[in-house]
């Protein structure tokens, strides 16, 4: 069953309000297995309304709109439904009951434009709103399936939990479920990742979609089956062709951080780290220290952001910051190397780099990050060259630091 979904308020248009009924209605739908092929706002107008019903039910066999089923001038969305079946509306004694017993609940007298809430294009069925005036519309018309639901959530919501997917249910509703899971990769580009996997990306049952975020890419594998555990099954051998080719960049799933998975190898193996930041100003530290349990491995950081205080408390030489300058490799692999003696670390880490806007040179460009890594004297330096602003290179130079960490952990076993 392909459903489609038009959101209606001009409130939406304007970003005056955020629409949040979309995202309750596709995590239902995808939890029932229904796909839901496109959503759409439209503002309180009665031909767009009608034009976006009339495009969706040449594509859909379910067409839900959410909104403009209350007592005002722009509550249109039964007209427009009406006007798209060319139906008429009449009276319907269930939507009135609806209305009247709200008003008579509260005590409170019932104005007559409320009573526009009873009518309903002709052939549908009131759905009974227990949290608001107006019921909803359920419509079976010419094989097509038409849902009217209320707009403000705390009624959209259980409208569609507990009156909607009921009455889909001999449709196929609730039979199959959307199972997803989510690998994390670091260390390599959005586009390397969709070249890595380019013959996998179109796959219909599981489908592979990747999704960029500053220094990690992500994989949600969905699969549809009759429940989680057939799922599962549809997705393991998807999964296992993504970690045959990508192995060595997937640092965990679902939801997992870099800093937690490197947290939990630190402790599971009993190492201790140092940290040493420049250009990331102690965003390594803290993200390290986000980790509930970090002290257990953590022995503390330093922000070195000066050459004298990369001197006097790291160790780097000062021949070293004359010759290749602060941004370099020779730095970065000083600083680790610092940082793990001052602290008496299994582990340092050091960052150096130029997060701009200023400060670039065409030989150092900004952007440009070297992260030092010293596992017990083992030491080696990773070259970055980040896009983006300054809060963006920050974050992509801690992002980097974690993943060499992640990495050295895993080619290191022994430690
Ligand atoms: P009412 O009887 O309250 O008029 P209605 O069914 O006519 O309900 P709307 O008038 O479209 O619904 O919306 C009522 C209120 O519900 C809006 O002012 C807004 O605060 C909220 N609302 C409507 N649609 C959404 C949405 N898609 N996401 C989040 N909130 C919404
Ligand atoms: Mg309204």
């Amino acid at each position: 069953m392909l459903a489609e979904a038009i959101f209606t308020g001009t409130e939406m248009l304007l970003g005056q309000i955020v629409n949040t009924n979309a995202a309750c209605l596709s995590r239902e739908l995808a939890a029932a297995g229904i796909s839901l092929y496109r959503q759409v706002v439209v503002g309180d107008n009665l031909e767009r309304i009608r034009e976006a019903i009339d495009d969706a039910r040449r594509r859909a066999d379910l067409i839900i709109v959410s909104g403009g089923l209350g007592p005002t001038e722009d509550d249109l969305s039964r007209e427009a439904l009406a006007a798209a079946l060319n139906l008429p509306l009449v009276e319907d004694p269930a939507a009135r009951e609806n209305v009247t017993r709200y008003f008579a609940a509260r005590r409170r007298p019932m104005t007559s434009n409320n009573l526009k809430q009873a009518l309903l294009p002709a052939g549908a069925r009131a759905l009974d709103n227990p949290f608001g005036t107006a019921a909803g519309v359920f419509l079976e018309h010419e094989g097509k399936i038409y849902a009217l639901l209320p707009g403000p959530p705390r009624e959209f919501e259980p409208m569609v939990v507990d009156r909607l997917l009921p009455l889909l249910e001999p449709y196929g509703a609730r039979r199959e479920v959307i199972f997803s899971r989510v690998l994390k990769i670091a260390g390599m580009g959005e586009s390397a990742v969709e070249e890595a996997l380019k013959d996998l990306l179109h796959g219909d049952n599981p489908t592979l979609a990747p999704l960029a975020a500053p220094g990690e890419v992500t994989l949600r594998l969905t699969a549809r089956a009759g429940s989680p555990e057939q799922a599962r099954e549809l997705i393991r051998p998807l999964e296992a062709a993504i970690r045959e080719r990508l192995g060595e960049h997937i640092f965990g799933s679902d939801a997992d951080t870099l800093e937690g998975v490197v947290g939990a190898i630190l402790a599971g193996r009993r190492l201790t780290l140092a940290i040493a930041e420049s250009c990331t100003g102690g965003l390594l530290a803290h993200r390290v220290t986000n980790i509930p349990g970090s002290s257990d491995y953590f022995l503390g950081g330093m922000v070195a952001y000066s050459n004298e205080a990369k001197i006097k408390f790291l160790g780097v030489e000062e021949e070293t910051l004359a010759a290749h300058g602060a941004v370099s490799p020779e730095v970065a692999a000083a600083m680790a190397q610092g940082v793990r003696r001052a602290f008496a670390a299994g582990i340092g880490v050091g960052i150096t780099g130029i997060a701009g806007p200023g400060g670039g040179t065409p030989a150092k460009p900004v952007g440009l990050v070297y992260v030092g890594l010293d596992i017990q004297g083992k030491v080696e330096v990773r070259r970055e060259l980040f896009i983006g602003d300054r809060e963006s290179i920050k974050w992509q130079s801690s992002q980097s630091a974690l993943y060499l960490l992640w990495r050295g952990l895993r080619n290191n076993p022994c430690h």
